[in-house]
């Protein structure tokens, strides 16, 4: 191995340190601060779904995802993958929402409805599909945005789900789903749906 080698693994060494040392800081101050993050908490604690601090962990993944939820009750925060604190903020929430559906309805997320539903949901109370990100993304529609950002990303997740065969099957099922899940904002209120 050459010396200048040496050097580079030594800078992305170091640069994967920061990366971890600013996600651990910013999740302390969203565990916090957050008004979203504590509000998410407070109800999972209501409804006895205990998340310990130590499961929410920093770690870098691939540039796909910015998080990810475990249904063993973790949630993983994609630490290379924040521009900013807000944005992790948004991530956060997002997974804390699957995690509050996971423990509170127990969802099979091999039923693609279940799936899609969650999705919606996280996708729309999570501040994912604020104007501003969306404009970051390309995607500019002046009219009903919000709505047609979180049923893209939610047919975008459904997609690679196994039980779901194409990318039609993907849209049909979240445009079902859809009419009573994207009105279900638990537990910021109280709206039910039920599906088999
Ligand atoms: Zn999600």
């Amino acid at each position: 191995m050459k010396a200048g080698e040496n050097a580079d693994i030594e800078r992305e060494h170091d640069r994967v340190e920061a990366q971890h040392h600013r996600c651990e800081q910013w999740k302390t101050e969203l565990l916090n601060y957050s008004p979203s993050v504590v509000f998410m908490f407070k109800h999972l604690k209501l409804s006895r779904c205990l998340v310990p601090s130590s499961n929410i962990v920093c770690a870098p993944c691939d540039l796909t995802r910015s998080g990810g939820f475990h249904p063993a009750g973790a949630i993983i925060l994609c630490q290379g993958h924040f521009g900013d604190k807000k944005h992790m903020e948004d991530t956060l929430t997002h997974e804390l929402v699957h995690m509050y559906d996971h423990c509170k309805f127990s969802v099979d997320w091999k039923n693609l409805r279940h799936h899609a539903c969650s999705k919606i949901r996280a996708n729309s109370l999570s501040g994912d599909c604020r104007y501003m990100r969306e404009l970051g993304r390309g995607f500019v529609s002046f009219s009903k945005q919000h709505q047609a950002c979180v049923r893209r990303r939610a047919i975008l997740s459904v997609r690679p789900n196994s039980m779901c065969p194409d990318e039609a099957a993907a849209e049909r099922v979240v445009n079902e789903v859809w009419g009573c899940c994207f009105s279900d904002t638990r537990p910021f209120d109280e709206v039910s749906c039920a599906f088999p």
